[in-house]
């Protein structure tokens, strides 16, 4: 591993203090950046410890919704009473995610900034043009089955891995950024990046910007799902997965938020199903066309061609279990 300096923030002022300069990495639960680290990947000058900050609570808003710091442990979160009970989405995300002992050490802000899990990134030997901008990417022609299908670009098909993500963007989060001059707030579709020409940038934050929360909405009058197809039953990335949250009034779609994970470059909104499905019967053959006119969109390799009917029928499985379950008529 390179050498790197050191440096534990005793408050939020000095972390962001402490990055401020180039080549500065936060590290939180660690879970992906060490290993990154150590594989000679990530490769910061200074490593900006932030686990002793003070950003370990889930606390309950005036407004009915929930503010999540940025620390709050993957475990904790998906636990924790409120969430089960009002968001339920997100706890059940949190839960498909990795492994027990990696949940309990993930943290809230780490989940959002994971990087992918394509295996060309991690194989120095391979071409990845997130890794070595311009170097090429050998999963275009290479082994592309976990890849995505929907956002990507000639010069990436990579996935975001995070399930949380994927419920977050669901939920219409946003996110917490504290930098050197004060605070932002960054809706969570605009967090992430497409990768475009330049998918070494994965979201829109600047250098040496701290996560410091995530604030949730008040909950919809709705009822919510995620639901995840992966290879195995468990600790595996996904292939596909939809979060949903949705209400319906006698027949009809009153209010519907739809997002995929293991299909987009980033975690994928799915505003146009979302734009079919309001106001219109719920029934499975619109919920089968609005899926296929989001899919529509989809470009697929050889590898991972399967992709856009799996994304079809795991969002009208959802759609169509919550309508089923009675619990989002009003
Ligand atoms: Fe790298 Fe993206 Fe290509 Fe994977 S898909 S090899 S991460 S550039």
């Amino acid at each position: 591993m390179r050498p790197f300096a050191y440096v534990r923030a005793v408050d939020v002022d000095a972390a962001v203090q402490a990055a401020a300069g180039p080549g500065a990495k936060f590290l939180g639960g660690g879970t992906n950046l060490v290993d990154l680290m150590r594989q000679g990947i990530e490769r910061p000058d200074t490593v900006v410890d932030v686990t002793g900050l003070p950003l370990d609570r889930v606390e309950e808003l005036p407004d009915g919704g929930l503010r999540i710091g940025a620390l709050v442990r993957n475990s904790t979160l998906a636990a924790d009473r409120r969430v089960r009970s009002t968001y339920p989405v997100l706890s059940q995300a949190l839960l498909s995610g990795a492994s027990g002992q990696l949940r309990n050490m993930a943290t809230v802000g780490g989940n959002l900034l994971q990087r992918t899990r394509c295996p060309y990134f991690y194989d120095t030997a391979a071409a990845c043009n997130k890794r070595d901008p311009g170097a090429g990417c050998d999963a275009l022609d290479g082994f592309n089955r976990g890849c995505a299908v929907l956002g990507v670009s000639d010069s990436c098909i990579a996935t975001h891995p995070s399930d949380m993500s994927v419920a977050m963007a669901a939920l219409d989060a946003v996110v917490e950024v504290r930098n050197t001059t004060g605070v932002r707030r960054v809706p969570i579709a605009e967090l992430h990046r497409l990768p475009g020409n330049s998918p070494h940038l994965e979201t829109t934050l600047q250098p040496g910007e701290l996560i410091t929360a995530v604030e949730l909405p008040p909950p919809l009058a709705a009822s919510s799902r995620y639901r995840k197809v992966r290879d195995r039953a468990s600790y595996a990335f996904a292939l596909v997965s939809v979060a949903a949250v949705l209400q319906v009034n006698a027949t009809t779609v009153q209010q519907i938020r739809l997002a995929l994970g293991g299909v987009g470059t980033k975690p994928w909104r799915a505003r146009e199903a979302e734009r079919l499905l309001v106001g219109a019967p719920a029934d499975e053959a619109v919920f089968r066309a609005a899926a296929q006119a989001e899919l529509a969109a989809a470009t697929t390799r050889q590898g991972n061609a399967f992709k856009p009917a799996l994304a079809v029928a795991t969002i009208v499985a959802v759609l169509r279990d919550l309508t089923a379950e009675g619990a989002t008529l009003r």
